[in-house]
């Protein structure tokens, strides 16, 4: 906690998208029962969505019946925090939010029974826009509200047993069959959004291919949807791999991995911090570049450690550093 320096507050508006790039309609009524749906609660604030960590603040948010906006107050009582706002340094404060389902109205999705989680301050070099400025003490911030849309929402599946194996192939299948109108599997049978419940990312634009679907760690036991902790780790290995991980892009890495950390959480797991893996990652792409394999192969074992896979054991079918350029070796 904050000792020697004092809290900073900041507000602001939060602007919204009234019809997203995906087609998603965020209606004004559903903002606004969001907001009082948190009954005057203070929701956590952030660095980049990532909650694995402590909360460097909390804020409060309001709606504003005349703009139709939800609005925002927040102190920041983390003292690092605290510093990177005082210093200057650009940020954009995004609200993470979850949904419960999505109605289709007139070939326009709307989301339903919005929930806000968080709010977060997510760095972005270079938008001036953005910057933090001081306003009468306060440090006001106008920004806009992040629906982390292509991550699929989280959801506290009951678990399976820890020891159970995970097999990528076999969890698919159980999710296709499930998902199915008819138990057959088939692509023209199958529910979608029943379909993603399965994975952590999918693409929206494609959503009725089986190609569309990424990084799986649930599966169907027993008629019943669960969460495997080795899928979860196999999972973000996979967000983590190098060239030859799985390919989305890099807007929704953060997202896809607050997914995951909310699994870790489930499982009583220590999450591995994002800064750290992608550290790994990066450093692990760099050496396998100048053909040093076996270094890439060291730090890739670090990784694996901190995701919480035993390294020896073996691997899901995922390609690492190690498959790719191997003429050198
Ligand atoms: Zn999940």
């Amino acid at each position: 906690m904050s000792q020697a320096t004092e809290a900073v507050r900041i507000s602001g508006t939060l602007a919204i998208p009234r019809v997203s790039r995906n087609n998603r309609l965020y209606l004004p009524k559903e903002l606004e029962l969001a907001v009082r749906r948190l009954e005057d609660r203070e929701i956590p604030v952030y660095w980049e969505h990532i909650s694995a960590r402590n909360a460097i603040g909390k804020a409060r948010l309001f709606w504003n019946p005349e703009k139709m906006e939800v609005t925002y107050e927040a102190i920041i009582t983390d003292p690092e925090a605290e510093q990177k706002i005082r210093s200057g340094i650009p940020f954009r404060v995004s609200l993470g939010a979850d949904y419960e389902r999505v109605d289709i109205i007139d070939g326009i999705e709307v989301p339903r029974n919005l929930f806000f989680r968080e709010i977060s301050l997510v760095a972005v070099p270079g938008i001036p826009e953005a910057s933090v400025q001081v306003v009468e003490g306060a440090y006001v911030t106008e920004s806009l509200i992040k629906i982390e849309e292509r991550a699929v929402p989280f959801e506290a599946t009951p678990k399976a047993d820890e020891d159970r194996s995970w097999d990528g192939g076999r969890a698919v299948a159980s999710l296709r069959r499930w998902a199915s109108r008819d138990g057959s599997g088939e692509k023209d049978t199958i529910d979608w959004a029943k379909y993603r419940r399965g994975f952590a990312w999918y693409d929206e634009e494609n959503p009725e291919n089986f190609g569309s679907y990424k990084l799986p760690h649930h599966e169907v036991i027993d008629g019943t949807l669960c969460v495997v902790w080795r899928g979860v780790a196999a999972a973000m290995a996979a967000l983590m791999g190098a060239r030859g991980g799985v390919d989305i892009p890099d807007e929704d890495r953060k997202p896809v991995y607050n997914h995951l950390v909310k699994h870790y959480e489930q499982f009583d797991k220590e999450p591995p911090s994002f800064e750290k893996l992608e550290e790994l990652r990066q450093r692990a792409n760099a050496l396998e570049e100048k053909g040093l394999l076996y270094e890439a192969l060291k730090v890739t074992e670090e990784m694996f450690r901190l995701i919480g896979l035993d390294f020896n054991a073996p691997r899901p079918k995922i390609r690492f550093v190690i498959n790719t350029r191997t003429e050198g070796e």
